[in-house]
């Protein structure tokens, strides 16, 4: 018999109306800081003869011991047994845990993987809140959530910094690689079925992402293994099994069964998609998009701006100002909002030349995609260092200057027809 935990045993309020709260730095008591120190979260299968169902053990200093306002190291490592559990599970389970940790009143968590980070602040701290109550909120959420497939959950929370940094390094950071590989080797073509997601829909309701092996949901945290895990865990949830038997046009990527699932779960709203153009039949996007590619005109290419990047692009508009243009479950050719790892794709815009056209992308993001974009245009165009002829916002952030730069370096998108 499996029963429904209700009530979590901790100090402080457990709500979703705490998601949105923000800890300001002389409200916290302690931090914890991937970006600074090792850290990493990580949901691991196991035997069920190895744990112990609800125990939660902290490994290094609790935070009575930390000093006050000080950076600290953690990772956890939810371990789960279950006869239908299955390693594919762990990272959709892992991705849950941001929601479940920002549930918590007076704890923020931001980022996944060895990235996260998480604040408590002092009134949290006064009322008693410690890092085994990390555990229990864990311990319980999963096993409410995915009962399904998990039957015994134990959590051992990491902050002793030598642990932390073998934690990370060599099992969370191995975990990761694994996975990673695991999709690269998927194409498009290899696999039986693509999935639906409409998760958004909740504040976008005509959105509908296709999600294939080269091409993962607009937000960036759904990827195709993903999908088809989530689907599996509730398969009346938010990703469904779309077939692919029926293609109309291979070059734009668009099929007849593709088409009838988006007009199905869009309510009518869309009547047809393509996989693989940004100017026909272009997905849509909601309001979660990583990055937006917009067409740049001058240049016959794209540009692409992600989400953190603040400043002008040389199409004349901002992030935010691309993205009111973008957003809101309607086909906007010219636009689209997309993940960052569809950059270094041998699908992104294949209708219209693929990644060749891309002219511009803000420093910071072309160098997180530099190896895999690099990778793919040496293979698709034979071109080395290709990322050394895209502009960023130190080389232009206007069309005049831009196409100099390009002119300069020889872009190949120079001499491609006309987008429009
Ligand atoms: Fe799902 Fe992400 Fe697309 Fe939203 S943006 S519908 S969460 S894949
Ligand atoms: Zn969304």
């Amino acid at each position: 018999i499996k029963i429904k935990i209700t009530n979590i045993d901790i100090p402080v309020a457990f709500a979703s109306a705490f998601e949105g709260e923000i800890i300001r730095r002389g409200d916290m008591q302690v931090e914890f800081d991937g970006s600074r120190v090792d850290c990493a979260e990580l949901v691991h299968t196991v035997e069920a003869s190895e744990i112990e169902d609800h125990k939660i053990t902290v490994v290094g200093p609790e935070v009575d011991e930390m000093e006050l306002g000080s950076k600290n190291s953690i990772a956890y490592v939810v371990k789960v047994a279950g006869k239908s559990m299955q390693p594919d599970f762990e990272p959709v389970i892992e991705r849950k845990f941001h929601n479940y940790i920002n549930c918590i009143e007076g704890v923020y968590h931001t980022g996944q993987r060895d990235m996260q980070r998480i604040r408590i602040s002092k009134n949290a701290f006064a009322a008693g809140f410690r890092l085994k109550h990390i555990g229990e909120v864990l311990y319980a959420s999963v096993k409410n959530e995915f009962e399904a497939v998990v039957d015994k959950c134990e959590v051992v929370i990491y902050t002793d910094p030598a642990e932390c940094t073998r934690i990370r390094h060599e099992v969370a950071i191995p975990t990761f690689n694994k996975r990673d590989d695991r999709l690269k080797n998927l194409t498009d073509e290899s696999v039986d079925v693509y999935y639906s997601c409409i998760l958004c829909q909740a504040f976008s309701p005509s959105h509908v992402c296709v999600v294939t092996p080269e091409r993962l949901g607009l937000c960036g945290a759904v990827s195709w293994l993903d999908a088809k895990a989530t689907n599996e865990l509730d398969p009346n949830g938010p990703c469904q099994v779309i077939t692919k038997e029926r293609p109309i046009d291979e070059r734009i990527g668009e099929y007849e069964d593709v088409n009838e699932a988006v007009k199905r779960l869009s309510q009518g709203a869309l009547e047809d998609v393509s996989l693989y153009s940004i100017m026909e039949k272009p997905m849509t996007s909601c309001g979660c998009f990583e990055c937006i590619c917009g067409i740049e005109p001058f240049s016959n290419g794209v540009c692409i701006a992600n989400r953190e990047y603040a400043g002008m692009t040389p199409l004349g508009m901002t992030f935010p100002e691309l993205a009111s243009m973008t957003g809101g479950g309607v086909q906007t050719p010219g636009f689209m909002g997309h993940g960052k790892h569809f950059i270094g794709s041998k699908k992104f815009m294949k209708a219209e030349g693929g990644i060749e056209r891309i002219v511009w992308m803000p420093k910071e993001l072309k160098e997180f995609v530099a190896d895999r974009l690099n990778q793919t245009a040496k293979e698709l165009y034979g071109i080395d260092n290709f990322t050394d002829m895209i502009g960023d916002e130190t080389v232009a952030t206007d069309p005049e200057t831009l196409v100099e730069f390009l002119t300069e370096k020889g872009h190949p998108a120079l001499g491609m027809d006309p987008m429009m």
